[in-house]
């Protein structure tokens, strides 16, 4: 079985352009330097899976006519990742259930404190809240099915927050990533296509730069890398020269194939 996996967004915590930035990359026309904040659909089976929830999610939903969703994954609660879980509720209106929403134990306690008003129980079937039907991960690596599907989910860091990572079949999709067991790479051997974030050319205390994240695809032995959670300090044509023949700056609108096992 085949799918595939649309990046909705492949910017910063900022988005590119960022506001008040007179940069090169912020004034570039190319579309390729236009960057929403963060986030993916997996498409597979005839189902879609949202990856994070970021604050551009109205606008990605209505440019990629998103009018069905079976699940949604959050990575962790960073603004960025997790700004737009409001608009899902469009998606009870639309598909009159509650949407099943995986995420670790974590990203749960932080969500209930953040988003108390969508832990309501739902009276007599009106809401103007989101519906979500809640799975929390058990562990910190594991195996899971959710939508029908076997995921396997992996964990690292970015400074103190824990932060998820999603796998299915060949693909991995690991964002926001700074610290990482030395379990990870094990884990993540089998990808193929390694979505993988990287803010600048150089690390920063909550992101990998780009020379951190090739040497983390190695380590992996993806056969190709996509780069995405990109700020406006990299050009996406000049740098797109200087990358490894298999590893490659992912923009908005871009669609990557990948496989079941
Ligand atoms: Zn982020
Ligand atoms: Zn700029």
């Amino acid at each position: 079985m085949r799918g595939e996996l649309l990046f909705l967004g492949t910017g910063g915590s900022a988005g590119v352009p960022m506001i008040g930035c007179h940069c090169k990359v912020c004034l570039s026309t190319s579309a390729r330097n236009k960057r929403l904040r963060t986030s993916a659909l997996v498409q597979i089976d005839g189902k879609n899976f949202l990856i994070d929830v970021g604050p551009d999610f109205r606008m990605q939903a209505l440019t990629h006519k998103i009018e069905r969703l079976d699940g949604v994954l959050l990575t962790h609660t960073h603004y960025d990742h997790i700004g737009g879980i409001d608009d899902l509720r469009s998606y009870y209106f639309l598909q009159k259930g509650k949407l099943p929403c995986l995420l670790s134990q974590e990203t749960f306690e932080e969500v209930k404190v953040c988003y108390h008003y969508l832990m309501k129980p739902l009276k007599d079937g009106h809401t103007i809240c989101a519906q979500l039907d809640f799975f929390v991960l058990e562990k910190d690596f594991g195996k899971v099915t959710f939508g029908d599907l076997e995921w396997k989910y992996v964990s690292y860091h970015q400074a103190d927050m824990k932060v998820t990572g999603f796998c299915l079949g060949n693909l991995s999709y690991i964002s926001d990533i700074r610290r990482y067991p030395e379990t990870l790479v094990p884990a993540l051997m089998g990808t193929e296509n390694l979505v993988l974030s990287a803010l600048r050319q150089t690390p920063t205390q909550m992101h990998f730069g780009l020379d951190e994240a090739i040497e983390f695809s190695e380590k992996v032995g993806a056969k190709e890398t996509w780069i995405t959670h990109v700020s406006h300090d990299l050009d996406y044509e000049e740098i797109s020269q200087k990358l490894p023949r298999n590893v490659h700056l992912s923009y908005d609108g871009l669609k990557i194939p990948f496989e079941m096992k």
